[in-house]
Parts: structure tokens; sequence; C-alpha cells
């Protein structure tokens, strides 16, 4: 005998106490931003979706008559419902007490103790906790939700919540699997009822759900009332999901105005699938326009995030080092979480991973469209370089890969033509050994520089590093294939093989400038630390060279400009032993050590030493006065 069917009543159940308080919140403290709910619960039915299908792999009669997926969403405005369904796994009577009611899971918890009370932060989080689901309490203040469980000959069930503190449960009727809700909209939420903002919604943040999101409408023709039509929402398949070979350049283009909202065209552009123990996409761009606020310390930067093709977030700078902030891109993970938050992605092993690759392909990309595109690279070093050389401070990471990208103006270019230390290398002359440079403000400086003289005669290219942060490059930038990269305003400058005359030169005159130098040293003493002959001059009669590890005159410059402490450091005089001015001036010492007139003639050769290379001299009054007194001696002479 069987008992005739009576409708079990409506069992009520309470929430947990976390849950709660989370509810609590939902319906009363967070008011910004509420659309998100409407991406959480198509989160949840994707998630749903998925999961049906990977459990019909192996047994593919479950899904009966309804083998297609799909997820729909309907507004019904004359009782202000907001209706979505699935058709994906469903859920049984424990599977929704446990999922959706008693039990909290670690992420209530923690979201309730991170909120801070800043509506726009404490909104982000509800995606990062997995508390997705009752964020629908911020628009509705009744839920019904219906469900039942893909391969279970358990009856369907209803849950209905106000969101108070209490839901209850009961057997539904319900035909196919998966899940409808039925959101009764508040007054104020009513605008989730509008077509035009339902459909930007989901646009927005389900564009690439990976199953179809039909929008459901009555038929308009209105004789067939009960027929309805449906639009897919998210007809276009993410692009970087597609194969590499189907994306056209202009695809490529209109994705990334897209993703960018730059109106401007990528110069480059990498598109990867990885397979292995970790899969992911990256699609990475080149811009080819700096933002104006590439350099602000905390501007937002990075690339945007997918895990499964579910949009996590814009700007995720955990994927790319600072020193390539200038990409924009894509990377869509199948092993992350899809809940994964700011705070995860910091320390996560997944993430370091695709970082690194994702910092491989990019300095790949630089590299080929370097060799390939000459022209376009060139656009990018103008836009983009002083950010690559960022790269070379605190990273030991890719060194030999960024060196290869770095350019620079040189002796052998025209101002605003670049050479890499590749070709740098290539051209050396027999015998040079090492790859010189020089430091300066900026281009004119650097030409005019005295310390140039001896390359210039023998025709050896020295780079030109005006930029200030070339500073900072060539203490990591010690050398290049091999060879050292030297400074030619440092040290005791040794050319090798190149410079055998010069040496032996410098030899002969050390003895015959002794005493001039002494003198010279010891009367200067305030200004320079020693006097030695040098193999750097041709034309001038000295120059001011720094000692090997002391700052140097540009890097002076620019710390004073910047107001920070410089210590004093004082440099070495090499003179000319060849230059008319200074074999007159060793006569005139020689003729008589305590001549009055040496010091004045000491101080204008410094001063003007400064003045060559570009430096300020300590007081252009009193050089101006020493220089007249000689000129009017000169033309009274003449006269
Ligand atoms: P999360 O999605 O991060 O797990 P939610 O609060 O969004 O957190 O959802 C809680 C749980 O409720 C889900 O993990 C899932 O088990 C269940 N659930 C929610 N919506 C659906 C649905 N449409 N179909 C099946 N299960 C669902
Ligand atoms: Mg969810």
């Amino acid at each position: 005998m069987t008992t005739p069917a009576t409708p079990a009543a409506p069992e009520k159940m309470e929430f947990q106490t976390e849950v709660k308080q989370l509810l609590n919140l939902m319906i009363h403290s967070l008011y910004s931003n509420k659309e998100i709910f409407l991406r959480e619960l198509i989160s949840n039915a994707s998630d749903a979706v998925d999961k049906a299908r990977f459990e019909a792999i192996t047994n593919p009669s479950l899904l009966g008559g309804e083998p297609a997926f799909k997820i729909r969403i309907e507004a019904d405005k004359e009782n202000s419902i907001l209706r979505l369904s699935d058709n994906g796994v469903g859920m049984t009577r424990e599977e929704l007490i446990r999922n959706i009611g008693t039990i909290a899971n670690s992420g209530t918890k923690k979201f309730v103790e991170q909120l801070s009370g800043d509506q726009k932060k404490d909104v982000s989080l509800i995606g990062q906790f997995g508390v997705g689901f009752y964020s629908v309490f911020m628009v509705a203040d009744k839920v019904v939700l219906t469900t039942k469980r893909l391969g279970s000959d358990e009856p369907a069930m209803r849950w209905e919540s106000a969101g108070d503190g209490s839901f209850t449960l009961q057997e539904a009727d319900k035909a196919g699997r998966g899940t409808e809700l039925e959101i009764h909209l508040k007054d104020d939420a009513k605008q989730f009822l509008d077509e035009w903002q339902i459909k930007n919604i989901v646009r927005k943040y389900s564009e690439y759900v990976s199953h179809p999101i039909a929008f459901v409408s009555k038929k308009e023709d209105g004789q067939s009332e009960n027929e309805v039509q449906e639009e897919i929402l998210n007809t276009r398949p993410p692009l970087w999901r597609r194969a590499k070979g189907e994306v056209t350049p202009e695809q490529h283009k209109e994705f990334y105005q897209h993703l960018t909202h730059d109106d401007g065209e990528p110069l480059a552009w990498s598109h990867n699938k990885v397979e292995g123990a970790l899969e992911y996409t990256t699609l990475l761009y080149l811009p080819s326009k700096a933002p104006y606020d590439l350099y602000y310390p905390d501007r937002p930067h990075g690339l945007s995030l997918y895990v499964k093709r579910v949009f996590i977030m814009n700007d995720c700078k955990e994927l790319l080092p600072p020193y390539l902030r200038f990409m924009r891109g894509v990377v869509d993970s199948e092993d992350l979480p899809l809940n994964v938050s700011r705070e995860i992605l910091q320390k996560n092993a997944v993430i370091q991973k695709i970082n690194q690759a994702a910092t491989r392909k990019s300095l790949a990309l630089l590299e080929t469209l370097a060799k390939e595109e000459p022209e376009k690279y060139k656009t990018f070093w103008k836009e983009f370089g002083s950010v690559i050389k960022e790269g070379f401070h605190m990273n030991w990471e890719n060194l030999d890969e960024l060196k290869r990208l770095l350019r620079f103006e040189s002796s052998k270019t025209g101002a605003g033509e670049y050479r890499g230390l590749q070709d740098y290398v290539v051209d050396m002359k027999e015998g040079q050994k090492d790859i010189y440079y020089l430091t300066a403000e900026n281009r004119r400086a650097a030409e005019g520089s005295p310390h140039l003289e001896v390359f210039r005669k023998k025709g050896v290219e020295v780079l030109y590093l005006v930029d200030p942060i070339d500073e900072w490059v060539v203490q990591s930038l010690t050398e290049f294939d091999g060879k050292k990269l030297v400074n030619a305003a440092k040290g005791d400058l040794d050319l090798g093989d190149l410079s055998k005359e010069e040496k032996k030169h410098q030899d002969e005159a050390k003895g015959q400038y002794e005493k001039l130098m002494k003198d010279l040293g010891e009367k200067m003493a305030e200004t320079i630390k020693e006097v030695r002959v040098t193999t750097r001059l041709a034309e001038s009669p000295c120059c001011l060279v720094a000692d090997e590890h002391d700052l140097g005159a540009n890097m002076e410059r620019i710390l004073k400009m910047s107001n920070q402490k410089v210590p004093e450091s004082k440099r070495i005089l090499e003179i000319n032993p060849d230059h008319p001015i200074i074999q007159r001036l060793n006569a005139l010492y020689e003729a008589d050590p305590a001549n009055p007139g040496l010091p004045d003639w000491y101080g204008v050769l410094v001063d003007q030493a400064l003045l060559a290379e570009g430096s300020e001299i300590r007081n252009p009054a009193e050089y101006v006065k020493k220089v007249n007194g000689f000129l009017a001696n000169v033309l009274e002479n003449r006269g």
C-alpha cells in the first residue's frame, strides 16, 4: 500500500552564524557596484555547467535529451523578478544545505574579517572569498532557488530565503537538471530588469564565459504569446582561445583597442598557448605609445587575468615585472582557483611560473621586433627604453636578454639614431678590448667632451649615455659578450694595443713635467687630488677624470639636481704634454718656480677643463676676471 502523496511542508532552517553576519552586511551595508551579483550568479551557473559536462564525460547518457548546455536570463517586469537558470549539475538536498545554507565555507569568515568599510573594496572582496551567491541579497528581498541534481533520483528541491537568517526547503517539481533562480528585486534594484542594463553587465563580465548565455524575451509579433526568443549575449569566443593562425592582424588590433581603450595600434603581439604541467594562454601586446602616467609610482598596470575564461581582474601586476609594465594583454589559466585573491596572487607558485614565462615571451617579442622591424623597435625604444633600463636595477634575471635590447646614441650615430651593444661589438677596432661609453647630460655635452679626443683620433666608437637612468644601468651592466664596459672619463685609460705610442710618450713626458705637476697639484689641492700626464687628449690642454670608483661628474650633477647629498670627491687633472699652453707653462715654471702669476694660470686651466666637459665652475666671475687679465696682456703686447 502506498500513502497518497501529500506535499511535504516547507522545512525551516537557520543559516549558520557567520552566514547570518554576511547576509546582514550584504543587505544593509554594501551599496556600491551591486551589479556584480550577476557576475557571481553567472559564474556559479558556468561552474555548474562545467561540473555537469565533466560528470557526463564518463557517462554521456546522464544528459538525456538535453545535451546542449545553456545559461538563461529572463526579466519578468510585471512581477519584478529576474530569472536566471542553468542546466548544469544542480544540487541534492544535502548539497543545498552544505553550499548555501547552514555551513559557512572558510571564505565566509575571512570575508567578514576583511571588511574595511570602504564600499568599493568590500564589494570587490565578494568575488575573492567564495561568497558570491549571497551577493544576490544586495539586490533581492526574496530568492527562490529550485534545483535538480544531475544523475540523482532525488526529487527537485526548492530553497527560499529573504536573507533574514533562515531559509526554507521543500520538494518541488522541476523537469530537467540544473538550477533556476527567481530573484525578487528590491525597489531600489529595479534597474536590473532593464534589458539594456542586463546585456551590458553580462557583456562586461561574462563575454568570455565559454557557455552560451541567452537573454530570453517574449516574441514581439503578439500572435503567439507564449513563444519566446533567445539572444545569445556572448557570441564571440575569446580571441586568445582561438588557434594562433586563425586570428588576423585586424582582429588583434580591434581586440587590443577593446582591451586597452587605446585607439592606437599595437606595435607587435605574441600569442602563446602552453600545455604541460601548467596550462595557460598568454596574449601580449606592445603598445606604440607610452601612457601619460607611465612613471607614476602607483599607476595600475599589468595584464588581465582570466581563469578558465572567466574574467578575474584587470591590471594584475603580479604577471610581469615592473620594467615590463608597458605591456598589455591577457593571461588565461586553467590551474588557478576562480576565487583567487590579490593576496593569494603575490605568493602563488602558478602565478610566478606564468610571470616568468610572460617575461621571457615579452623579451623575445622585443628582440624579434628589433631584428625584423628596426624602425618599429626604434619607436618602442623612444617610448619605453627608459623603463626597460629599470630592469638592470636589483634584478639578476634575464640580464643577457635585457642587454641585447639596450640602445644608445654614439659617436657613430646621428642624433636620435641608436646602436645596440651587439652592433658596437661587431664594429670594434682590431686590438680594441673594451666597450667605451661616456655619461653626459645630453648629446651635445658628450660630443664636446675632451675625454673623447683620443677616441676620435683612433676611430674608436664611444656610446653616449645621456639618459639619467644610464648611470644606474652601468652599475649592473659591467660587461657584454665578454667585453668590459669602460667609462671614457674615469680611471687610467688603457686602449691596449691601440695606444702603444701614447703610452710611450706618456712615460717620457712624466719626467719632463714632474715639477710642474707637483706644483700644480699643491696649489690646486682644494679642487683636484692628483695631476698626471694623459693619453686621452689630442687638442685640449687638460681634462678632469674621476677615479674608477668615484661618482663622476654626470652622476654628481644628477644627484645634486634631485637635491641629494653628494659626497665631495676630487678628480684627477690630466695634462696634455703636447699642448703649447702646457709646454709654455712648463717653461714659465722652470724659469721661476716662484712666479706669482702661476696660480692664476692653474686656476684657469682647471676651470676650462670643467667647462669643456659641460660642468659648472665654482666661481664664474673670478674666472672671467682672470681670463680678461690674460687677454689685456696679449692685446697690449700686440699693440
Ligand atoms: P563559490 O562559487 O566561490 O563556491 P558561491 O557563494 O558563489 O561560492 O557558491 C557557493 C556554492 O553553491 C558553490 O560552490 C556551488 O556548490 C553552489 N552553487 C551555487 N550556485 C549554483 C548553481 N547554479 N548550480 C549548482 N551549484 C551552485
Ligand atoms: Mg561563485
